[in-house]
């Protein structure tokens, strides 16, 4: 049987976020030919409704109001429920994000539903899914399903392959939705961490830990990262030190990644760094000590000092690039 998914489609900094084509690509074969709907929430998205027809979603639905501006759980699931009662879905995807972690069960437990979050793989199609996640800090994985209801699930960015873009046609609508007795409104945000690539979804990551032993010793780091396309990332042992901010701590308490490339300069590889990492495809490690943990999950291990081996690599990308 083909089903209908909902997809929650995420914006960020007047842009769609990645994670919102890979939660498309994943529906597509959660719906087993049947239609994927995207939904976009905020106060002026209308715009991005093509660009998701483009991505795959056969239809896309807007919900515009003031208070949907920022992401609030009482508001977004005010809309996203609207939405549901309107579509009657059989599926519904969001992306394992700050905000897909946080209103995922809250949709669950409304729809009484199961839900299957962090789902890094899909096996299968339709009726046959079967959605593979990692567990105890990405040393397993195991295979779930979904036997009745609506099959729920929450993707990890950078794991499913968007679907090519492509020009498409498909309706784009709005639905009003009254939002009240909000218990919190967001007047404001402001922004902790420098602007540049999000750190989730990030294709090239550089990371520092306390061997970059000072802010500014993260300079070169961001210089390789810019070159790169990618973001700064470090171990918890950085943040402590106070080198960069709690919001680019990567690991077991902080983000957790899966990028093309991870490079850990500095980085000694303790089990709470690695349970945010050691999934990225191709891990490069810098450090001075050859007996250092990190070396356990890198691909490529570079045993130097890291403000020697960092702008040299700078210098080489530089060539080829
Ligand atoms: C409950 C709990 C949750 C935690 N959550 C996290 C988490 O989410 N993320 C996280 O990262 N940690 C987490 N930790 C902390 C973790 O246990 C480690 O303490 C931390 O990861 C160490 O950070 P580090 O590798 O930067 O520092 P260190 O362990 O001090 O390692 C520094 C490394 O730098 C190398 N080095 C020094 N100078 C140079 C140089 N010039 N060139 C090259 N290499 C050099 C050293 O050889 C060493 O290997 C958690 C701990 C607990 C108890």
């Amino acid at each position: 049987m083909s089903k209908k998914v909902l997809v929650l489609a995420e914006t960020r900094e007047g842009a769609l976020r990645n994670v919102s084509f890979e939660a498309i690509a994943a529906a597509k074969q959660i719906s087993g030919g049947g239609e994927v709907v995207a939904v976009l929430l905020g106060d002026s998205v209308s715009e991005f409704g093509a660009e998701l027809v483009n991505c795959g979603a056969d239809r896309v639905i807007t919900v515009e109001h003031p208070h949907l501006k920022s992401y609030t759980s009482d508001g977004y699931g005010q809309a996203f429920m609207a939405v549901i009662e309107q579509e009657n879905p059989e599926g519904i995807v969001f992306g394992h994000t700050a905000v897909g972690k946080d209103l995922s069960p809250k949709i669950a437990s409304k729809l009484q539903a199961g839900l299957i979050s962090d789902v890094t793989t899909i096996e299968g199609e339709g009726e046959d899914a079967v959605f593979v996640r990692p567990i105890y800090s990405g040393k397993a994985f195991e295979k779930k399903t979904i036997k009745e209801g609506i099959t729920f699930v929450t993707v990890r960015p950078n794991n499913i392959a968007p679907l090519p873009r492509e020009e498409r046609s498909g309706e784009v609508s709005s639905l009003v939705v009254d939002i009240t007795n909000l218990r919190t409104i967001i007047s404001n945000v402001v922004r902790k961490s420098a602007e540049g690539v999000d750190l989730s979804e990030a294709k090239v990551i550089v990371a520092g830990g306390r061997g970059v032993k000072s802010a500014d010793g993260f300079a070169p780091l961001q210089e390789l990262a810019n070159l790169l396309g990618g973001a700064v990332g470090a171990s918890r042992g950085a943040c402590d030190a106070d080198y960069v901010d709690y919001s680019l701590q990567i690991g077991q308490t902080g983000k957790v990644v899966t990028p093309d490339l991870y490079i850990a300069a500095g980085i000694s590889g303790a089990i709470q760094h690695l349970a945010g990492m050691s999934n990225s495809k191709v891990i490069v490690a810098i450090n001075k000590d050859p007996e250092a943990n990190i070396f356990k999950v890198a691909d490529y291990g570079i045993v130097g000092d890291l403000f020697e081996v960092v702008p040299m690599l700078t210098e080489e990308f530089r060539k080829v690039m």
